[in-house]
This record gives C-alpha cells, sequence and structure tokens, in this order.
C-alpha cells in the first residue's frame, strides 16, 4: 500500500487544497541528476558546489570545468528553477588551499561567504563561470551565498554577482541566527532567502554538527529552530520575497509540513525523501500544516514538537 501511494506520488508539490510548495533536489554535480529527475524533483533547490574543488587540493577548476559542470546540471531542468550555492569551503568543508589552517574554531571562522570574500577571483571566476553555463538556456537560474551574517555580507555577495554580469536571483543562506533575526533588512540586498537548517542548528544551540555528543541539539524539530524558521519566513512574506528550506529538515515528511506552516515557500532535499515528502504534504491542508507548526512551536523539547504536529496531522 505504501508502495502505491508512493507511486502515486507524482506533479508539484502542493497540499491537498492546492497551496503548492516546490519541491526541489540537493545535488553535488552532474552525477546526482538522474535521481532528482526520476523522483520529480521540480528543480533544484541546493547545488552543493564544493564537490567540483575536490579534485585539486591547490587551485579551483577552470571557469570552463565549472561551466561544464554548470552547464549539465541546468540543462536537465530546462523550465524548473536551479540554484546554485557558491562554494562553501571551511569548518567541516575545508579546502586546503583557501581555508585557514590555524583556526581555533573553524566552524566560527573564515568559511562560506568569508573566504570567497577573502579570494574574490576565486568568486569571480564561479560567478563567471556560471554566467557562462546559463548563456542561452531558459533555465531560471537562481546563486546564492553560504554563511551571510548580516546586510553588509549579502551587499558584497549581490555586488559580486552585479559586477560579473550574471542574469540570475541572488539570494542569501540563513545559516546564522544573526540573518534569520534580520532577515528584513537582508532582504534589502538580495531576492531570496534560503534556510541551511542544518548550519542554522548548530549556531543555534552552539553545537557543532560534526560532534554526535550533542546531536541531541541538532535535532531540527527543537522549537528554537522552528522560531527562527518562522522569523525567516515572515520577513520573506513582509518583503514579497521567497523563504526555502534546503537543510535537512525538508526531508523529513511531518517535518515538510510543520515547515509549509510556518511559510516557507520551497522544499529542497535528497531526491530520495521527494516522494514521501510529496505524499505526506498532499494528504493535509495549509490550514492544518498552520494548526500543526503553531503546535510545534508551542512545545517545549523536540519530542514534544513533534508528537505535538503529529497528532494535529493524523487528527487527533
Ligand atoms: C545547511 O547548513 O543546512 C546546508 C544546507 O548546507 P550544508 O549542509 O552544505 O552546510
Ligand atoms: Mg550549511
Amino acid at each position: 500500500a505504501r508502495k502505491a501511494a508512493l507511486a502515486a506520488s507524482t506533479g508539484p508539490g502542493a497540499t491537498s487544497d492546492g497551496h503548492k510548495v516546490p519541491l526541489l533536489a540537493n545535488v553535488g554535480g552532474p552525477s546526482d541528476v538522474p535521481a532528482a529527475v526520476e523522483a520529480g524533483a521540480e528543480g533544484v533547490g541546493l547545488f552543493r558546489t564544493e564537490f567540483l574543488f575536490l579534485d585539486d587540493s591547490k587551485k579551483a577548476p577552470s571557469q570552463e570545468k565549472q561551466a561544464e559542470a554548470y552547464r549539465k546540471v541546468l540543462e536537465a531542468f530546462p523550465e524548473g528553477r536551479v540554484v546554485v550555492r557558491v562554494l562553501d569551503a571551511g569548518a567541516d568543508k575545508p579546502l586546503d588551499f583557501l581555508t585557514p589552517g590555524d583556526e581555533p574554531n573553524p566552524a566560527l571562522g573564515v568559511r562560506g561567504l568569508r573566504t570567497l570574500l577573502d579570494h574574490p577571483e576565486v568568486l569571480r571566476t564561479q560567478l563567471a563561470a556560471l554566467a557562462e553555463a546559463a548563456a542561452g538556456l531558459p533555465v531560471y537560474l537562481e546563486v546564492m551565498a553560504p554563511m551571510v551574517a548580516d546586510r553588509t555580507d549579502a551587499k558584497a555577495f549581490a555586488d559580486a554577482c552585479r559586477e560579473a554580469g550574471l542574469q540570475a536571483k541572488f539570494g542569501a543562506m540563513v545559516e546564522i541566527p544573526s540573518a534569520a533575526l534580520r532577515a528584513r533588512s537582508i532582504l534589502q540586498e538580495v531576492e531570496f532567502l534560503s534556510l541551511g537548517t542544518n548550519d542554522l542548528a548548530q549556531y543555534t544551540f552552539a553545537a557543532d554538527r560534526q560532534v554526535g555528543a550533542v546531536s541531541r541539539l541538532q535535532d531540527p524539530w527543537q522549537p528554537a529552530l522552528l522560531d527562527l524558521v518562522a522569523v525567516s519566513a515572515e520577513a520573506a512574506k513582509a518583503e514579497g520575497k521567497s523563504c526555502g528550506v534546503c537543510g535537512e529538515a525538508a526531508s523529513d515528511p511531518l517535518l515538510a509540513c510543520v515547515l509549509t506552516g510556518l511559510g516557507v515557500t520551497s522544499l529542497s532535499m535528497g531526491a530520495a525523501s521527494i516522494p514521501y515528502v510529496r505524499a505526506t504534504l498532499a494528504k493535509h491542508t495549509l490550514a492544518q500544516c498552520e494548526r500543526a507548526a503553531a503546535a510545534a512551536r508551542a512545545a517545549d523539547t523536540a519530542e514534544d514538537a513533534r508528537a505535538a504536529a503529529q497528532a494535529v496531522l493524523s487528527g487527533e
């Protein structure tokens, strides 16, 4: 029965009353595209470009090599959206030639956009490769920066995109609590937000995502994390802009309903999760998702938040 339900789950993501929530795939490169297409992804919500940089420990891949990989991903979604994240080096994704080796707290050091602003030539080459890859394609390209802390970061990224002549929407990932708290200010510089709930949980709870001993605090059902999602989604709505989720949280079908209820406008996840999320979302109305979200936020623990959302969605 479960298999049949999943097979019946095709088409765009939506609640049972037709509120659309595009379901997008997280990919690391062209080799992840077939699974995304197979799962019926409506596009790519997070293209982690780090993987392209792992072949050579001394320098960045050439513009040509990058453009070739980007074009393969863009071509796979001719009508869809493709959100490319510029290089997120440092902390859990160190790169020898870019990441300082002597930081006492790499997760709090030079990583993500900070690395790119210290190495503007790497960002310039990547943006030029993206412009080259998108040229002549009907695709709807969006480019976002990881680890945006404030409006100054958002402006620096948007300026770099403009200087590269990129025809795309520019966005900011919300991975640092300061970015969620000041989302409206960041949205003065960029056109969309994407919540990276893995890092947002890490920085909200001061709990290293690589340390198993603190994994309780990495639970995406933590009500404090849900509060920051709500703050970000409300800010985007007030600015008439979109706010997606591309962290692991989006791949939990029940949590996907809660995120929808919090006002998140798209969900991006590993391709394998898409059919499950689509099927669960299709069983509930937007109003039910909103009630589940309110119930989860009213809880004090991750376990209680999950149970409260489950109770609302199963009609208890
Ligand atoms: C995140 O932090 O939630 C995210 C999507 O980025 P990554 O997991 O690649 O750091
Ligand atoms: Mg991240």
